[in-house]
Formats: C-alpha cells, sequence, structure tokens
C-alpha cells in the first residue's frame, strides 16, 4: 500500500544542528523502569522502535551525579565511565536502523533521594527535598555552581564518546530539574546574580546550554527541554515568563523540546485530555525561534500530526506514549497502513513502571517490555507449529488479543462472544464517561480482526460444555473474565464478617450497564486504582449525591503512578462527592451504612439507598471447571488442551488481561520454561560479557 500523500511531509529529513534526522518522528525522553537495572530490556525495546522507523530515538533522564541519585527509581546514570557499555547497547541498537539517537542529561536537584550515594542534595536555596523523609537539600555556593557546570560539561564529551546525537539540557517536568528549580521563583531565593530577576535565574541554564555547545556542538546536536507553562498561574512558569524566556536563548539551542509541566499535564490520562492537548500552551514557540521545534500530545493520528507541521506548530512529531503502544507507528503510515496502529488510549500504565521501579508495561502493546527477555517483536510472531485449531471463548481483552495474535501465527481461530458485541469488561467500563478512550483497547483488535479469513468470530454465542466439546477445537482457551464481588471480601475486609441487607448492593458491572442508583450512593473502595473515582465520577455527573469511602488514607491511591491522582482528586472535588478516608464497613443495613475507622473503630452512620463495592473480582470459571469435569470426552472430540486465561485465571489490570491473551498465543506448541519464563540480566553476566564493564 501507499502513503497517503498529505503524510509526506512527516517523512521529510530535517537539520538539527549538525545532524540531520530521516523524518519528523521522534521519541523524546521519557522514562520506562528498566534504565540501568535492565540495561538489555530497555536497549532492546529503544531498538524496536528505531527499527520501527522513529526518526529519534531518546534515553530516559539520565543523572550526571551521585548528588542526583533517585534510588529506588531505575533511570539511566553518566556518573563516569563505567556506565558507558548501558549506553553504547541502546545506541548500537537504535544506530543499527538509522535513527539518530538523544540522551537526557539531568540533575534533578532537591527532588532527589540520595538513597544509594547518600550524599547531600543540591538546590537553588536551602529547602526540604522532594522524598520528604526529613532530609534538606544544601543551597549551592558559587562553587557548587562551578563544579556542577564542570558536571555536565564532562556528561555531554562522555555521551558523545558514547555515540550519542543529540544532547539534552533539560529544565521542564515542575520540581524534577534543578535548572528549572533555578528558574522558577518559588524554588530560588538566591540574591546573587543566579536569583531574582529573570535573566539572573536563566543564568545557569544558559551557561550549562553554552558549556555543552561548546564541549561537543561540532558534533551534536543540543537539544534544551523546557516547560512553557506549569498550569499554576502566576505562582509558576506562565506564559509571559516563557516567552521571554524563549526569547532571551531563542538561537541558543539546536532544538527546542517543549512542553507543559509537571508530568502529569505533560503526559496527560485520556480520562482528563485529548490528543493534541498541549498545543495552545506551546504554539507560540515557532514564531520566536528559527530552530526546530518538537512537542507532544498523544499524537496517533497521522492527520493532526501533518497539521502541526502544516500549520507551523511543530516541526518534528514527538511521541512517549504513542511510540510505546505502537513501536511501528511510522512504519505503518509510511506503508499506508494507518488503520493499524495500535494507539494510544492514555492509560498511564506504562508510567508506573517508573513510580513502581519496574520495566514498563502498555495496556495496548504486550510485547513492550519483552523485546529481549522473552524474544517478543511487537510485528513479528513464529508462526503455527502445527494446524490445530483453537476455540477461544470470551472476547474481552484477554480473548481478543489471544485471537488476534493466534490468527497472526496463522492458526485457525473461532472466537464465541455471548454478549452482542466484542470487548468484554472494556466495552463495559467505557461506558463510564471517564475511560470513553480505553475502547480503542477493543476497536483495534476487532478492527484487526475484520477480514481475517482464518478467524471466525460469533456474538451472541454463549457456550456451554455441549457446545464446546461439539465444536472439537483442538485448544480452547477460557477468557470468560471475572466479576465483582458483592460481599465486600477484599484487602480490608479479609473474612465475609460484614452484616449486608442484600437489596442494597449494586455492582460496578450494573452501573456500568447503565443502572442508575436512586438519590445517594454510597461507593467502597479497596481496589485503589481507577474504577471507585471513575464510578463517583459518572454518577456525580448524573446528578446523585456521592459518598465515596475508603479504607485507605487517600483515595485511588494507586493512580499516583499513573499520574491521574491529582486530576482525579480535583474532579471529584469539583462534582461535590464526599470522600471518606480511612474507614471500613461495619454493617449495611436498610437504608444505612455503618462506616467504622480502621485505626480506632468509632462509628459513623451514613443514610444512604445504595451501596456500590469495589474491592475484588472473582473468576469465571465454572465453565473451565465443567469442561474439565468431561475429560473423558475431550479425545473423542478432538480436544488436546483446555487453558484458563486472562482475568477467568486472575483477575487484574487490562494490561494483564491483554499480556496473558498474548502469552497464551505466543506459547502454544512453543517450548517454554514455565518456571522462569524470561530471560534475566544480573551484573555478572553484564560483567563477563562486556567489554570495559568493571565489577
Ligand atoms: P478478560 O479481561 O479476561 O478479557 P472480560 O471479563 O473482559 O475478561 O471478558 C470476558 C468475556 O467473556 C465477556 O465479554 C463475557 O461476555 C464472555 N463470556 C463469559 N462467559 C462466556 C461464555 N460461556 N460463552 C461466551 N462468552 C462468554
Ligand atoms: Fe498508552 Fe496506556 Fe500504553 Fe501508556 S500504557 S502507552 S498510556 S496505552
Amino acid at each position: 500500500m501507499e502513503m497517503e500523500k498529505n503524510h509526506k511531509i512527516l517523512f521529510e529529513p530535517l537539520k538539527i544542528g549538525p545532524k540531520t534526522t530521516k523524518n519528523r518522528f521522534y521519541q523524546v525522553p521519557h522514562c520506562n523502569g528498566m534504565g540501568h537495572r535492565w540495561p538489555r530490556t530497555m536497549a532492546e525495546m529503544r531498538g524496536v522502535k528505531a527499527e520501527g522507523g522513529w526518526g529519534v530515538v531518546c534515553t530516559e533522564e539520565c543523572s550526571i551525579h551521585p548528588t542526583s541519585d533517585l534510588t529506588p527509581a531505575t533511570l539511566m546514570r553518566l556518573w563516569d565511565d563505567s556506565d558507558l557499555p548501558v549506553h553504547e547497547l541502546m545506541i548500537n541498537k537504535v544506530h543499527e536502523h538509522g535513527a539518530l539517537a538523544g540522551i537526557q542529561l539531568v540533575h534533578n536537584g532537591q527532588s532527589v533521594s540520595n538513597y544509594l550515594s547518600r550524599m547531600p542534595a543540591l538546590a537553588p536555596s536551602p529547602c526540604p527535598t522532594e522524598t520528604a523523609n526529613s532530609t534538606q537539600a544544601r543551597g549551592m555556593d558559587k562553587e557548587d555552581i562551578k563544579v556542577l557546570r564542570r558536571w555536565f560539561r564532562e556528561a555531554a564529551i562522555r555521551s558523545q564518546r558514547a555515540g550519542y546525537d543529540i544532547i539534552y539540557v533539560y529544565a521542564a517536568h515542575g520540581i524534577m530539574t534543578l535548572l528549572y528549580q533555578f528558574i522558577l521563583k518559588r524554588y530560588n531565593q538566591r540574591t546573587d546574580e543566579y536569583g531574582g530577576s529573570l535573566e539572573n535565574r536563566v543564568r545557569l541554564v544558559r551557561e550549562i546550554l553554552e558549556d555543552t555547545k561548546d564541549a561537543v556542538g561540532q558534533d551534536c546536536a543540543v537539544a534544551f527541554r523546557f516547560a512553557v507553562d506549569e498550569l499554576l498561574g502566576e505562582d509558576g512558569m506562565h506564559p509571559a515568563e516563557a516567552e521571554d524566556i524563549v526569547g532571551t536563548l531563542a538561537e541558543v539551542p539546536d532544538l527546542w523540546d517543549v512542553n507543559v509541566a509537571d508530568w502529569g499535564n505533560d503526559s496527560l490520562p485520556s480520562r482528563f485530555g485529548v490528543e493534541g492537548a498541549q498545543e495552545k500552551y506551546i504554539k507560540f514557540v515557532k514564531g520566536i525561534t528559527t530552530k526546530p521545534v518538537v512537542g507532544v500530545g498523544r499524537f496517533t493520528s497521522p492527520d493532526i500530526m501533518a497539521s502541526q507541521i502544516n500549520r507551523g506548530v511543530l516541526d518534528l512529531i514527538g511521541a512517549a506514549r504513542p511510540s510505546i503502544a505502537d513501536p511501528f507507528l511510522p512504519k505503518k503510515i509510511q506503508e499506508g497502513r494507518s488503520n493499524e496502529i495500535r494507539e494510544c488510549i492514555g492509560c498511564n500504565m506504562c508510567t508506573t513502571g517508573d513510580y513502581v521501579a519496574y520495566p514498563m508495561r502498555c495496556t495496548q502493546n504486550p510485547t513492550m517490555g519483552e523485546e529481549w527477555r522473552k524474544g517478543w517483536h511487537p510485528e513479528k510472531i513464529p508462526l503455527a507449529k502445527s494446524k490445530d485449531t483453537i476455540l477461544v471463548v470470551g472476547g474481552g481483552p484477554t480473548g481478543l488479543e489471544a485471537t488476534l495474535a493466534l490468527s497472526n501465527r496463522s492458526y485457525d481461530v473461532t472466537l464465541a462472544e455471548a454478549r452482542n458485541e466484542m470487548g468484554g469488561r472494556v466495552l463495559s467500563e467505557t461506558k463510564l464517561g471517564p475511560l470513553r478512550q480505553w475502547k480503542r483497547v477493543a476497536d483495534y483488535r476487532t478492527s484487526m480482526l475484520s477480514n481475517r479469513s482464518n478467524v471466525d468470530s460469533f456474538t451472541q454465542s454463549k457456550m456451554d460444555v455441549d457446545a464446546i466439546l461439539e465444536l472439537g477445537a483442538n485448544h480452547v482457551a477460557m477468557a470468560t473474565g471475572s466479576k465483582w464481588r458483592l460481599d465486600l471480601l477484599g484487602i480490608h475486609h479479609r473474612f465475609k464478617d460484614v452484616k449486608i441487607h442484600a437489596p442494597m448492593m449494586i455492582s460496578p458491572e450494573q452501573i456500568m450497564l447503565g443502572h442508575t442508583p436512586t438519590d445517594h450512593v454510597l461507593i467502597f473502595d479497596d481496589d485503589h486504582y481507577y474504577l471507585g473515582s471513575a464510578l463517583a465520577e459518572q454518577l456525580a455527573e448524573l446528578g446523585l449525591k456521592v459518598t465515596l469511602v475508603t479504607p485507605a488514607p487517600e483515595v485511588s491511591g494507586w493512580t499516583h503512578f499513573s499520574l491521574e491522582y491529582e486530576h482525579i482528586q480535583i474532579k471529584l472535588r469539583e462534582l461535590g462527592v464526599t470522600i471518606i478516608c480511612n474507614h471500613g464497613i461495619a454493617q449495611i443495613g436498610d437504608g444505612f451504612v455503618d462506616l467504622s475507622c480502621v485505626f480506632v473503630g468509632t462509628k459513623q452512620r451514613v443514610e444512604v439507598n445504595t451501596v456500590v463495592p469495589v474491592t475484588s473480582r472473582i473468576s469465571q470459571d465454572d465453565l473451565y471447571y465443567k469442561v474439565l469435569a468431561r475429560r473423558q470426552e475431550w479425545q473423542d472430540n478432538g480436544i488436546k488442551s483446555v487453558t484458563r486465561i486472562g482475568d477467568c485465571y486472575a483477575p487484574g489490570t487490562i494490561a494483564m488481561a491483554v499480556y496473558a491473551g498474548h502469552e497464551f498465543a505466543r506459547n502454544l506448541d512453543m517450548p517454554i520454561n514455565a518456571d522462569i519464563p524470561f530471560r534475566r540480566e544480573n551484573d555478572f553476566e553484564l560483567g563477563r560479557s562486556w567489554q570495559g564493564f568493571k565489577t
């Protein structure tokens, strides 16, 4: 197929300082939870993106010195030459496919733990560190500033030696970077030439930009990542100040990488913003500088990308999440296969990897993070080892992904779904307004399956044991999902010890299917992720009085990691939802709920009409056990295996469901070490195989 004419502009080369990128697809620096701890995992992941057509592929933030130690987070480091092999590994993978490699050097100032280095943190002015562990950052004196400039220069030279093409000076993402802390009034109370006026607050960043250009500018492009707005009004970086800064530094860097702060506004969850949401903040930049500008906006539509360039908003289409969800996005556009793009849903499961310090995963892309350790490629999959046929029961995210991946392997697959539409929990959950865009999980897969000659898919086809035996597929995958419990059993209520007036109870699924309770609803959230607050938001929007109760000290606590937390808190308060934390349930009576303080057991009565418990789920595995019970009939019907997968096996996130479906398809007929089904990395292994790596 041919590329669409109006997308051609996305494939025009562009000069960035002394380097030229082959196209306009630019993977901006993004964290991944792999970094220095799982370097092969990280390098392969970046290499696959280069293979997928991204013209530029950058690292995550890379600490330049042990005073900027983010332990336990797993990011890149460039403290001395012993870190170089990790970088070389990645650079080689990126260069192999003709992409430019960029590195985002950083000192995190007061936003560090220094748990590993045990060195005092640095800041423009004395202040507590962001770790909130009773530790202060030291206000930097002039000598410290001189030394800091040396560290940056040395890191830039090391980056050049390693082979990077683009070297970043980084002042963005709110409190996260020392150079931004110098620029921002609220962190910089200095009275010398590095504090006070805007010119003074920008001085350090200017010096480091000039030092970097002086040190490596002949060979490497120097990029400046700058957040033009913190969305805090005059209290933070705001448009007037940002315009002055872009004006004063306009021609200093070779590339402007611009965004909004903090990270939760930059990687805005789809629940709170649409594609291209940053345009209104960053569009002024191109009017001030002649240097190329890159920006992000969860871009997945090539038409919108082309329009960004045609309208002079951006020169390069920056992407973190869209490149994670589909590393082959550029190639698909180039080959006229835009309809095959696996679009990011904006759930931010990927950002949790950085926060929780594990290798990143993606809801849409099950191969993300598995490129090296399992050898999973997003576009290639081993062909079937046999002519076996497969029946997949259940068309939720697990069943859909299993069917797609099995079909890609060229197996003949029958997919049977009881409801009148595919999608399972995704179909239900996206009936809640806030989660609308997550429907892409089902849409991508149903659209990819629509013309497959080796797939028969049926809706309104509830399977029972007889139907399964009769169909006689060689392998049966039970992807029949799970259901939310009504008995409150969860993290807080471990035993079924709460007296419950059953007619008061409504399940989350019933709300999703359109059952609207009356008057006053109490949602009991012991799940702590998105669903409790999404239900509260939906019901409050419908005009109901909503009380959200949780045994945790905060609502939706896990969403800290998906960057939804602050947005959720604001939204719930805007909608007038009553929030009660640190409470379990003592009893649910007719028209009331008695809450119980988790610390001292003090009771509190709330009069409500309905209770929606979001505590835990039960696997829908009855059918699986019924089929097992008739094992003696399998052989006559051609059945070789019956396997539970996804939520039917172990309820989890949508990301886990998609992953489970993919894993089933990958592993079928393959020799897999079930005990440890992935390759591991450790220092010994690295020390042995990398020249120059010191153990
Ligand atoms: P998962 O997240 O593992 O995909 P879901 O709950 O999203 O699980 O999806 C399970 C799907 O299985 C639902 O769409 C449900 O309608 C379907 N299902 C459950 N039991 C049967 C059955 N006996 N026959 C066909 N489909 C079924
Ligand atoms: Fe997008 Fe979610 Fe994947 Fe992140 S995890 S890239 S937000 S689909």
